[in-house]
């Protein structure tokens, strides 16, 4: 049921074709909840438009209506961005069926994509044309590349290739009144004036819905190594990073820091997982370094960071993937660490991000003021310690309440996020604010910074349209 006048309705409707629509509640379901289970939004319709033309004709019948509206990709985002609120007046305007790739040039290295292709087609189309788009992120086989740009992914190939705004090269983008910006340039130098698709990066959906988007596409690297590591501690982790980056001439593509109890659960929970090392260690790194040539050299770079990082005592033990098969395990461990921690019950989650040489003082604080806060708990502190990125959860005591643990949410995010900025950190390193760090972040920015951000949004989007109620 929804409170909208029915003209309007039909107008959109009418707008985006029979295919183009959803009103049915079960099938508008997978639209209204987040991964996490946190949110469950209502909504007036879910619209599926199939061409940029049809979304800037509904985004235009919604402003001139007054219809508030949330934009969608894969939803596999973590901050509740992408559903509506509980109200049942807004509508959803997922990108799903913008799925062409429209170009690729390969003397440019670029590739020109609609919103709603999947980030692993994006990646397989790469391939196809051996090239590589390198933005890596777990949920890579729903996600889709609107959502990445506008939440600024990240994942596990920022330390080489950045994150998804360095990856963007021209934008189109269909703003509050309906107009469509074309700034589909395949630019790689452009200094006419203010940058303005950086604008619509990292937003959320708060400044205007992009529709397309031209990529950079990069040589795929001819040798991958991957290398599974038990250092020390973590300060040791930190030093084998500029020894390896130096080591490799900068060839370190991801750098994942995972401690005893990620292996741990992933073992307990995670079928076909393996503990690489026939030790228990406390720390231990993922390192992947890649490029160049398939000769051999990068393997032999890899040996010899591991064999310096043993001689100067980072390293207490380690392994280096022999076959694809292997480095495959070894990803799977990392990358199944999130999974494994849903049966282990509550978990605080936190995604914070400090200078690199702040990282080994930011997990020891945080772990043991969360000690100190809740006897028994579990801090878990992995992640990508290459780009300076925790994601610090503390999980519930073993046996203990999950709700009465959740309910300590806001004093434990509270301190941890106290903690990274007082570091020179962020809150939020790659998920963005969403509904879920709206409120928090206005703890941490500047008066004058929050003003900023809403003078721009009230530039772009004066009717408060796109998205109300996320990020600012
Ligand atoms: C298992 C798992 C692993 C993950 N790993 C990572 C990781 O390593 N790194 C990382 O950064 N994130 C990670 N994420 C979070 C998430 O996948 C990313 O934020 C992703 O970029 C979201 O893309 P999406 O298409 O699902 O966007 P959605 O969730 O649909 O939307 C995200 C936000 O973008 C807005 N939006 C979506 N499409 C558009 C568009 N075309 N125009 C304007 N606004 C739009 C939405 O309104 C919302 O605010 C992970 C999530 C899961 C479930």
């Amino acid at each position: 049921m929804t409170n909208l006048a029915p003209g309007l309705l039909e107008r959109l409707k009418a707008a985006v074709g029979p295919k183009g629509w959803i009103a049915e509640p079960d099938a508008m379901a997978p639209y209204l909840n987040e991964y996490r289970d946190l949110y469950h939004g209502r909504a007036a319709l879910v619209l599926r438009p199939a061409t940029t033309a049809e979304v800037a004709a509904v985004v235009k019948i919604c402003a001139e209506g007054g219809i508030r509206i949330v934009p969608q990709g894969g939803n596999t985002g973590l901050v509740g961005g992408g559903v509506p609120f509980e109200g049942g007046d807004e509508v959803v305007i997922s990108l799903s069926r913008l799925n062409r790739v429209r170009a690729i040039d390969l003397q440019n290295d670029t590739i020109t994509v609609e919103a709603g292709v999947v980030l692993a087609a994006v990646q397989a189309a790469a391939d196809e044309h051996t090239r590589l788009f390198p933005l890596r992120i777990g949920s890579e086989g729903s996600c889709q590349i609107g959502g990445n740009l506008s939440t600024n992914a990240g994942g596990t190939a920022v330390l080489h290739y950045g994150n998804a705004r360095e990856l963007v090269l021209g934008l189109e983008v269909v703003l509050a009144d309906g107009s469509v910006w074309d700034g589909l340039r395949g630019l790689r130098k452009d200094n006419t004036g203010y940058d303005l698709k950086q604008l619509f990066i990292g937003a959320e959906g708060t400044l205007g819905i992009i529709t397309a988007a031209v990529l950079k596409l990069f040589p795929k690297p001819g040798d991958v190594q991957v290398g599974f590591v038990a250092v020390r501690d973590v300060p040791a982790a930190v030093e084998l990073l500029g020894l390896a980056q130096a080591e490799s001439g900068g060839r370190v593509t991801s750098f994942e820091l995972m401690p005893r109890l990620a292996i741990d659960f992933v073992r307990r929970h995670i079928p076909d997982t393996v503990d690489p090392l026939p030790t228990r260690y406390n720390w231990h790194v993922l390192i992947e370094l890649s490029g160049g040539r398939a000769d051999g050299g990068l393997r032999r770079t890899l040996e010899n960071v591991l064999g310096l990082g043993l001689e100067k005592g980072l390293i207490v033990d380690g392994v280096i993937a022999e076959s694809e098969a292997q480095a495959a395990a070894l990803w799977k461990l990392r990358d199944s660490v999130s999974e494994a921690q849903k049966p282990e019950g509550g978990s605080i989650k936190h995604d914070i991000s400090v200078p690199v040489s702040r990282i080994a003082e930011f997990i020891a604080r945080a772990s043991t003021a969360v000690e100190a806060m809740i006897p028994g708990v579990r801090p878990l502190a992995f992640g990508h310690l290459g780009d300076g990125n925790i994601h610090f959860n503390p999980c519930q005591p073993e046996g203990a309440d999950k709700q009465a643990f959740l309910d300590r949410w806001e004093p434990v995010s509270h301190m941890v996020h106290d903690l990274a900025v007082e570091l020179g950190g962020s809150i939020s390193a790659e998920h963005g604010l969403g509904r879920l760090k709206r409120d928090e972040i206005t703890r941490y920015k500047s008066p004058l910074e929050i003003d900023l951000m809403r003078r721009i949004k009230a530039v772009l989007d004066p009717k408060g349209l796109m998205n109300p109620g996320k990020v600012i």
